[in-house]
Formats: structure tokens, sequence, C-alpha cells
């Protein structure tokens, strides 16, 4: 038996959970970091960017196919998918060096094994005792699936969708949330023919209502097949592929089922409810400052309910290290972390929602401004369309931005600001955006809810 004690010991090493280890470091804890995988967790290694870097080949694949559009000649020839994979994994292995340099520079001991909570200051890693001041649980999540279906085989997660050595023919996606619709977008642009089935009334449900319309639009565009507001049945597979039915009748044959319902709290097994941390279906409850019911036991990231999403994880996790160190962090509520989805077209938003924004603060309170991409220069120079919606509190701030359309998850950065600063459209209507930018159509939102609207009416 051996001992090692530390001011703060960190269980997992994701976003959450490396964030607090490089935040707490820097503000003179001694760090103790415990991860049985790869330090990067499942944003670096099996989600946000491997996901991103395959979006991303899959606008070269549209580009080229339709570069004759801005008179430049290209031939398609098809996806090479082992080359996207070592483009994929490039970018991986790059970040993971960078994160793990970054780490030791910091002088952040990270243990490498599985850790499971035995006191409010002690982690068990095999036979070894970790002591810390303060204990950051931060293990993260997995994908889901639903009662009774397997995974397995063609019926698969985001983790092994990732993993595929092929182009599917055809592909069924259960979900037509972020992931559903980001995989969805991908297949499309490599050749497959997609359907999504979503049990809710729309596409990215979790967005204003007008983006999901426009979203839906899009996709039928786009020749992406869906289902709304039909629930899953039941799938059934042999050699010839899947057989997914919905409770309408309906059949989907398809090559593979990606099942993307959501993701659960990775916490069981891992001792928390027996040293008292009190959990709500697998989710660790915490107060408003992240403290869980156990003091001096905190908890950031995918285990705490909310958002899952790898910079909140972030937030949470610098948020904890200076809570300890007395900094006295400002919270930022989950409705003002910004959310981007990166299909083609992207979605990006912050803030509520008008039917949000209108039941909080009254119908009579609130306006919202629609602005159309079709009047912004350097949009109709990339070829895309969509929308820039701000809300606003009538003489008050603005409490909402919703975008849809190619690269607007980059714009979102002023939206965050807007709304996490309390800015009201006055405030932003004389600043200056530079022409011909995506960016502009933001500030003609903004001067149009100031009431002096420039290239709209
Ligand atoms: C396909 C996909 C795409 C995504 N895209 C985006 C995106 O574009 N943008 C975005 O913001 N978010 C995205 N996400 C979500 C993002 O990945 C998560 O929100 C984020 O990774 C959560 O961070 P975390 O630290 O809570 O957990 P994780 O990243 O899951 O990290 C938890 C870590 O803890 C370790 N661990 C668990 N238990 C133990 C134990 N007992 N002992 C030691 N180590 C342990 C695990 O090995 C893991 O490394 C995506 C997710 C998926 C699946």
């Amino acid at each position: 038996m051996s001992e090692q004690d530390f001011d703060v010991v960190v269980l997992g090493g994701g976003s959450g959970g490396y964030a607090a280890a490089l935040r707490a470091s820097e503000l003179g804890f001694s760090v103790g970091l415990i991860e049985k995988d790869k330090v990067g967790g499942t944003c670096l290694h099996r989600g946000c960017i491997p996901t991103k870097a395959l979006l991303h080949a899959a606008e070269v694949a549209d580009v080229s196919r339709d570069s004759s559009k801005f008179g430049v000649k290209t031939t398609f020839e098809g996806i090479d998918i082992a080359g996207v994979t070592s483009y994929r994994e490039g970018i991986v292995a790059k970040k993971y060096k960078g994160l793990q340099g970054l780490i030791k520079a910091r002088k952040i001991t990270t243990i490498a094994d599985e850790g499971r909570l035995t006191s409010p200051t002690t982690v068990q890693v095999g036979d070894e005792t970790i002591t810390g001041k303060n204990i950051i649980l931060a293990t993260g999540s997995y994908s889901r699936s639903l009662p009774g279906l397997d995974i397995g085989g063609r019926v698969m997660t985001s983790e092994h969708a990732l993993q595929l050595d092929f182009v599917p023919e055809r592909v069924a996606i259960l979900g037509g949330g972020v992931i559903g619709v980001e995989f969805a977008s991908v297949w499309k642009s490599f050749g497959s023919e997609v359907t999504i089935i979503e049990g809710l009334p729309h596409l990215v449900p979790a967005e204003d209502e007008a983006i999901s319309k426009l979203m839906e639009r899009a996709f039928r565009r786009r020749g992406i097949d869906f289902s709304l507001g039909v629930r899953f049945a039941g799938v059934t597979q042999d050699d010839s592929g899947v057989h997914v039915s919905l409770e309408n009748g309906t059949v989907i044959d398809a090559d593979i089922l990606l099942v993307a319902v959501g993701r659960g709290p990775a916490t069981s097994g891992l001792g928390f409810e027996e040293v008292g941390v009190a959990m709500d279906r697998g989710f660790v409850t915490t107060d408003d400052r992240l403290q869980t019911s156990v003091p001096g036991v905190y908890a950031v990231g995918d285990i705490v309910p909310g958002l899952q999403l790898a910079h909140r994880g972030f937030q949470q996790g610098i948020f904890v290290a200076e809570e300890l160190a007395g900094l006295k962090p400002v919270i930022i509520p989950d409705i003002n972390v910004p959310k981007v989805t990166y299909s083609d077209p992207e979605v990006a938003s912050v803030g509520l929602s008008e039917a949000k924004a209108k039941e909080q603060y009254g119908d009579d309170k609130i306006t919202a401004y629609d602005y159309n991409l079709a009047g912004n220069g350097k949009s109709e120079i990339i070829d895309t369309s969509g929308l820039i919606k701000v809300v606003r509190v009538n003489d008050g701030p603005v409490v909402g931005v919703h975008m849809i359309g190619a690269r607007v998850g980059e714009l979102i950065s002023e939206g965050q600001l807007a709304v996490n600063w309390e800015a009201y459209p006055e405030d932003i209507a004389p600043l200056v955006h530079a022409h011909p930018t995506q960016s502009e159509a933001l500030g003609e939102a903004f001067m149009a809810l100031a009431g002096k609207p420039l290239h709209a009416l």
C-alpha cells in the first residue's frame, strides 16, 4: 500500500477534469489527475475534435463537387476513408500530445489508472490511496441506448461510427439532436442515403423553433430524410442490413443504425453513493457552486445535470479551481452557455429562445428580430442562406441569439458576450462590424432592434 497526497485530486481527465487540474495548478495547488484511459477524454478522442474533422472533410467533398458554381474546375472522385481517418487521427494525436505536454509543464501528477472514491478526501487507485484536501469528480459520460435496444453489429453508437472503415450506402440514425444531425450531415456529404428518426416534432429540438424548421428545410434540400414525432419501435439485423420499425408501422432498411439518443453519466460503481454523494438518476447533483452534498467534494462536466458540452466542462473546471482558491468566480447559468451544431448548415445559439423569453418575461415585453442571410454579402459569396435571430427584452438587454447558416458557429462568440454582458442592442449598434463578413448580419440585427436598420427594413 502506498499513498500520495495533494491539495486537489481530480477523478477523470476529460474536458472538465483537465481544465480543473490546469487551473488549480496555475493557482498554486498541488494536483493529482487520475485518468484510466487518455487525458482529453470524450471530446478529444471520441467527440468534438474527431467529429469536426469528419465534418470538415465532408465540407471539402461538397465544395469539390460543387466547385463549378464558383468557376473552378475539379473532378470529385470519391471519399478515401483511409485518408479521412489518417487526417482525423493526425489532428487528435497532435492535440493529445499538446495536452500531455501542457499537463506536464504545469507539474500536474497524472495517475494512469481507474480510481474509486473511498471517502470525502480519498480515491483508491489499485493498492494506492490518493488523498486530496478537495476532490473533483469528472468521470464524464457514455452513449446511452434505449431499453431493449442492444448495441452491437450493425447497431452502433457514435464511438463505433467514428471507427467505420467504409462509407455505408444507407444509414438510419436514431435521434435528431446534435450528434445525430452532425453524423447525418457527414454521411450525406460522403454519399450515403440518410434517414433520421426523431421522436420529438423537430430536428435539433433544443433550438428556437424557427431555427429547427430552417434546419429541416435545409436537410430536405440536401436529400436527407427524416421522420419527426415518431417513436422507434424496434430493430432487427441480418446479413442484408438493419430493419428499423417505427410505432407508425414504417420500416426503414439501412446498412447500419446509429443510436444517438443522448449520453448518460459515467458514475456507476465508482463509490460516489457509498461516500454519501447525492445523485439523481446517475447524475451528481451539486449546489450552484458545483459542490456536491459532501463538503469538499465537487463535480464538473457531463456528470452534472445540464448541457453536456466540452466548453461547459472547461468553464466548470476553472470555476471549481478558482472557488477552492477563494476567488469567488462568477456563475454562468447553462442557458448562457453557447451551443453549436456543426452540420451543414451550422446552428449556433445562446440564451433564451423567443418562446422561452416570452414565457419568462411576457409576450408584450419581448421583441425578436430575424435578419435573413440573403441580405449579407459574405454569405452570398460563400453561397449560404440562413437566419440570424436576436431576442431582446423591450427597453432591456439581448437575452437570446439564434443562428443558422454556414460558419455561424464562429459568430456565436459575439452573441455570448452580448447575452452574458446583458448588452442592450443600443450599446452594440454604434460598434463596427467589418465588411464583408457574416458578423455584419449580427450587427444588422442589433441595429434593427435599436431602431436604426441599415440594410433591412
Ligand atoms: C460524438 C460527440 C461529439 C461531440 N461534439 C462536441 C462538440 O462539438 N462540442 C462540445 O462542446 N461538446 C461535444 N461533445 C460533448 C463533449 O465531448 C463532452 O461534453 C465532454 O467531453 C465532457 O467532458 P467531461 O470532462 O465531463 O467528460 P469526458 O470527456 O467523458 O471525460 C471523462 C474522463 O474520465 C475518465 N474516467 C471515467 N471514470 C474514471 C475512473 N473511475 N477513473 C479514472 N478515470 C476515469 C474517462 O476515461 C474520461 O477520459 C461531443 C460528444 C460526442 C460523443
